[in-house]
């Protein structure tokens, strides 16, 4: 497998793309990043995870140093150069190299890094038998904090989360808000399915608004599902017939138990099959061609 990295306008081997120790991203986190699937040669959505990338920039005061359409061909050509077609795409601005000091001033260029690989989230049974999460006590962080809206390259609120789960044997959390409304997972937005009726929880609560919870609604809207954005807690998904994640590296994955409670039957529901089948027939056929 052909893996080329572009770094700041040139294409790199994998092990020698490198950035420096200076650069803001890895001192503070402070940057961006975007996760992006191709599938068959086609990228998943693009236009949206580049508006994404952009806002996500503007709300942290970073000026991206390439125009939307140069990031787009940035992506297109790191897949074009990868001899995969299948690909997980792997964007990133960080803040650039400065000084050790946290001024964002003396950091005059951004870094801009745009990875292609493969990636694998979860065991593969969690797809066709479902998954058992546990929801923890980190919170999801504020909106009048760092937006969760932001992808920032700050993901210690999700690793957190992630150590928990996985020292306990789970592979995903649900995370709350400091309401204790049920938000997302580390990496994943959710989904609860009650009486037909499809529900995640709005963005205001203080979740990234996913690229794969928006096709998810749009796909459950053409299958004839009312699709709701509603607050729910804990106990709505206890008693929920159905429950699903979304998220670019995620897919679309069933959740069969939480927090020690079966899930409707304690099997993928019905509803989540569908729109398993709609998500892997659009994915081939939507996408923009590299
Ligand atoms: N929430 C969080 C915290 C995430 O990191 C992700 C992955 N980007 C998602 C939700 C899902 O978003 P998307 O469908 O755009 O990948």
């Amino acid at each position: 497998m052909s893996i080329q990295v572009y770094v700041d306008g040139k294409w790199y081997p994998k092990d020698e793309a490198k950035v420096s120790v200076f650069d803001h991203g890895f001192l503070y986190g402070d940057g961006i990043f975007e996760g992006i699937r191709a599938y068959g040669g086609r990228v998943f959505r693009l236009t949206e995870h580049l508006d994404r990338l952009y806002d996500s920039a503007k709300a942290i005061w970073l000026e991206i140093p390439l125009s939307w359409k140069e990031m787009e061909e940035v992506v297109l050509e790191t897949l074009r150069r990868s001899d995969l077609r299948d690909a997980y795409i792997r964007l990133v601005v960080s803040r650039g190299k400065g000084d050790l000091g946290l001024d964002p001033r003396k950091c005059p260029r951004p870094t801009v890094v745009c990875i292609a690989d493969a990636i694998s989230l979860y065991p593969e049974e969690v797809y066709t038998k479902g998954m058992r999460v546990i929801s923890v006590s980190t919170r999801r962080n504020p909106a009048d904090t760092l937006s969760p809206q932001v992808k920032s390259l700050n993901y210690l609120t999700s690793i957190s989360a992630k150590i928990s789960a996985v020292t306990l044997g789970y592979p995903e959390v649900v995370m709350l808000n400091k309401e204790g409304y049920v938000c997302e997972g580390t990496g994943d937005n959710i989904f609860i399915v009650k009486k037909g009726r499809v529900i995640t929880p709005p963005v205001h609560l203080g979740i990234l608004p996913g690229i794969t919870r928006a096709a998810v609604m749009e796909y459950a809207r053409e299958l004839g599902y009312p699709v709701e954005e509603a607050t729910f807690t804990l106990y709505d998904l206890y008693t929920a017939d159905e429950c699903f994640l979304t998220g670019t590296a995620a897919e679309i994955v069933p959740v069969v138990e939480c927090d020690a409670r079966k899930i409707g039957s304690g099997e993928p529901g019905p509803v989540t099959w569908r729109l398993i089948e709609t998500f892997r027939e659009r994915t081939t056929v939507e996408g923009t061609p590299i």
